[in-house]
């Protein structure tokens, strides 16, 4: 099954060829897919306002569009950015998240109404900017993603996007998409040499134990109102959940009651800075902090 792009030879459209990739029969070798990886990294260095090195210090969503553009040129002939527009009738869309913190990208078909009954869609591509920007920063660690070792950011955002552009590929072929599935790791693994589908990425929860020593159960303090508080780390995802100890707030586990705080991680400091102490929440109402997620 594949997507086909139609070329228009005249204006006309009397004569018009279909050209058409079934991606299902795509398998690149090891050896095709480093050589073109290599050139569009070289690529993008060499054009790019924002990207002038691997572990970049800026990014914009052009950058991910002239990604896009040159993975579509090395893997699919230029066909998926012109199936992908005949489907739908619009452009795709590039997109930077500084809030997805599990998730290492996004593709999505959205659709709405719009005035007159007719239903408006498009294709977008999200892709976690804050977490990439954590890694290969103040934590030092191997990183896979895509169960592939990344050396550096730019590779890092590679692997993410040529997850994205399987699911972008599997979305205009077969109308539905998912990563869990047997055809999309067979997919990843013959045209990108995927082995995984999960990213290492750094969450913010790592990155603010690396940067402030805060993990999930820190006792923490942070201003509020002009009020000191002193609480616990009970979750962490863009920003930590705090659980102050109050007796207006909501009954837990350990009997006592509490008041939750969403704070992010530069406004809190380690409660020992403050000399203050605080209670202890109870064991059932701690929650593991970001582990692996989806790329
Ligand atoms: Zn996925």
């Amino acid at each position: 099954m594949g997507f086909m792009a139609a070329t228009r030879l005249r204006a006309t459209g009397s004569r018009a060829t279909m050209r058409c990739v079934d991606i299902s029969s795509l398998h690149n070798t090891p050896e095709y897919i480093a050589a073109q990886t290599a050139a569009i990294r070289q690529a993008i260095l060499r054009e790019s306002g924002n990207l002038k090195q691997p572990n970049f210090e800026c990014l914009g969503t052009e950058d991910l569009a002239r990604l896009f553009d040159l993975y579509d040129r090395a893997f699919f002939s230029g066909l998926l950015a012109q199936a992908a527009n005949a489907r739908i009738g619009r452009p795709l869309v590039f997109r930077l998240s500084s809030t997805m913190t599990r998730a290492g990208g996004k593709t999505t078909l959205y659709r709405r109404r719009i005035p007159g009954g007719q239903v408006q869609a498009h294709y977008e591509i999200a892709v976690a900017s804050r977490m990439l920007f954590m890694t290969f920063k103040d934590v030092q660690r191997p990183v896979v993603v895509c169960g592939l070792t990344c050396t550096n950011r730019l590779e890092a955002l590679q692997r993410i996007l040529e997850h994205e552009i399987i699911h972008l590929a599997e979305l205009v072929t077969y109308g539905k998409s998912g990563c869990g599935g047997r055809r999309f790791k067979e997919l990843a693994a013959g045209i990108f040499g995927h082995a995984g589908t999960k990213h290492a990425l750094v969450t913010p929860m790592e990155h603010a134990a690396a940067q402030h020593g805060i993990r999930v159960g820190s006792l923490v303090c942070f201003d509020f109102e002009g009020r000191r508080l002193v609480g616990r780390v009970n979750r962490a995802h863009s920003r930590a959940t705090v659980l102050v100890e109050d007796a207006k707030g909501l009954p837990y586990s350990d009997g006592k009651k509490y008041q939750k705080f969403y704070v992010p991680f530069g406004m809190l400091s380690a409660a020992s800075a403050c000399g203050e102490g605080a209670p202890q929440i109870g064991e059932g109402e701690s929650e593991r902090g970001d582990e692996s997620a989806d790329t």
